[in-house]
């Protein structure tokens, strides 16, 4: 008797144990954690690749925010990646709403705008889809087929930003793009600044290295909640080209440059936009562990961000 009695209150607490409920203020998502042409990368027969080809669950896309209203049901991404299809399958499945309100564009590399086509007649045929861009990266857009299309079919209303200028998504959510050194062939390249309830969130899912850009990124971490930084690389030496080419923090220098960061900053730091090289990919790995022991954190897919 009493054992049933004990099993009866197992019971009932287990079935008190709370889901993850869903917030009833705006929050993001992340819908991808890899750099720019996902993981695995095409061809990539190495070691970095291997088990990820065989195991579909092993597969990250490229890095991609969502901002959710569970209040007015709207939804936004940051970035229009390769991967569009997928990423906005998983936030329906996540939030139960299939409508997107707008994307907002960081820059023109391939993993972060090209998913823009899924937009056009060939598939969803959008009518003025809100695409918040930078006026470079808008006139590369109105500029060059096939995205000019989307423009001239009323597919998508580019509405152009301003640096370092807030603007709001709606009544509870703002926004602020500002510029930050990157490869800028075709456009300038930004990171954003999400502000909800008092709270904010910095996004930079590529920059080249912290000491070009104008900005401490300590003093930053700082003032925020949370920073989702550019980790495409984790160390020096990592790819068997010059990586001078294509600069970008390593993990290791950013988490040398955060030392002497409080444990409470420290845990802002959400890593993310990795290279297929890149071990934190890796479950369970070295480097995984390295960053975790440090006090950061490696955004994942899927992962709640509550403001
Ligand atoms: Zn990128
Ligand atoms: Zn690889
Ligand atoms: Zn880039």
């Amino acid at each position: 008797m009493r054992n049933l009695i004990y099993l009866i209150i197992i019971f009932s607490f287990a079935c008190n144990q709370p889901a993850e409920k869903t917030p009833i203020t705006p929050y993001v998502m992340v819908l991808g954690v890899a750099q720019d042409a996902g993981y695995p990368q095409m061809n990539c027969k190495k070691d970095c690749c291997k088990d990820a080809w065989k195991n579909p669950e092993l597969q990250r896309t490229t890095s991609c925010l969502a901002i959710v209203d569970p209040i007015s049901k709207e939804q936004w991404i940051i970035d229009a990646t390769p991967n569009i299809k997928e990423q906005l399958q998983l936030l329906k499945q996540k939030t139960g709403t299939e409508k997107l309100d707008g994307i907002l564009l960081t820059h023109a590399h391939i993993g972060h705008y090209t998913g823009l086509m899924h937009f056009g007649k060939e598939v969803m045929g959008t009518d003025n889809l809100p695409v918040f861009a930078m006026p470079k990266m808008k006139t590369f857009l109105e500029e060059n087929g096939p995205w000019s299309q989307l423009v001239k079919l009323e597919n998508i209303n580019i509405k152009a930003l301003k640096s370092d200028s807030t603007f709001s998504l709606n009544d509870r959510i703002k926004v602020k793009p500002f510029l930050v050194p990157h490869r800028d062939e075709f456009s300038e390249t930004v990171g954003y600044e999400i502000l909800i309830n008092n709270k904010s969130l910095i996004f930079i899912p590529d920059i080249d290295k912290w000491e070009k850009w104008g900005t401490n990124i300590s003093e930053i971490i700082q003032k925020v909640d949370y920073a989702f930084l550019d980790a495409t690389f984790y160390k020096n030496g990592e790819l068997k080209r010059d990586m001078n080419e294509i600069p970008h923090p390593f993990v290791q220098e950013s988490m040398e440059l955060f030392s002497e960061l409080s444990e409470k900053d420290k845990q802002k730091v959400h890593f993310i936009h990795f290279n297929h090289t890149n071990p934190l990919l890796i479950e369970s790995s070295t480097a995984q562990k390295e960053v975790l022991k440090k006090g950061f954190n490696i955004a994942k897919e899927g992962q709640m961000i509550r403001f």
